[in-house]
């Protein structure tokens, strides 16, 4: 099957109020536009500079997701136009995407990752880190800041119970730091789910759902 119609069967499947992130990294400017032209607008990139380099090559109208591990030096090559990162786990980082933000007079929608996998190799905060950020002074001076919702990703198993509550305990804790009232904060976006799980992800709360390989095929 084509991008364009493996776009179109997924986008069928999806309830309204889910969002699909079309995860193009690795995956050359050409097959992106298959997917433009079929109506796709929202991208995610792991990698800051190949998300930059596809910025300036692509439709201004395309809204470019951060979804990897962001280095705090690399911030500045996509604060002028990114759309979303998902990939936030400090105060650190936090602060440097609020400068960066302030140079472009925009302020940056983020969301903060947490760990709710159990391999090591995850990135991710606790419940209790993500709570000390939002009630930090710190953090409430960041006023180019949107923080708003959750990103995680769960354990690389076969075992679908332990992806449900892996996912049942992320929507938990967005459901829980959802009634609180932090500045900067706004929490509607529940990122979580990929190829592999993204039906389960919804089913658990999920929102917005980060699919690559099912759309453009195998990374090489
Ligand atoms: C690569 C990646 C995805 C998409 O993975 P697929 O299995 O190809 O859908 C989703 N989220 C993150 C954070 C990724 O790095």
């Amino acid at each position: 099957m084509s991008i364009a119609q493996n776009l179109n069967k997924i986008k069928e499947s999806l309830a309204k109020q889910v969002t699909l992130v079309a995860v193009s990294k690795t995956k050359p400017v050409s097959d992106i536009m298959q997917a433009y032209h079929a109506g796709q607008r929202v991208f995610g990139e792991n990698k800051i500079q190949d998300m930059a380099e596809k910025y300036e090559a692509m439709p201004k109208d395309i809204q470019w997701h951060m979804i990897g591990h962001v280095q705090r030096n690399k911030v500045k090559y996509m604060a002028g136009f990114v759309s979303l990162i998902h990939g936030v786990d400090s105060l650190k980082l936090l602060e440097e995407i609020n400068k960066q933000a302030l140079k472009h007079d925009r302020v940056i929608n983020c969301l903060l990752q947490i760990k709710i996998a159990e391999e090591d190799s995850k990135f991710g905060i606790t419940q209790a880190s993500a709570e000390k950020i939002l009630d930090s002074e710190a953090f409430s001076k960041l006023n180019n800041i949107n923080i708003t919702g959750l990103m995680g990703m769960a354990t690389f198993t076969d075992n679908e119970a332990q992806i449900k509550d892996e996912f049942t305990a992320l929507n938990k804790i967005f459901n829980t730091l959802k009634t609180k009232n932090h500045p900067n904060c706004n929490m509607q976006t529940l990122s979580m789910g990929m190829s592999g799980d993204y039906n389960l992800a919804i089913a658990c709360g999920s929102t917005m759902v980060r699919v690559g390989s099912r759309i453009f095929g195998v990374r090489s």
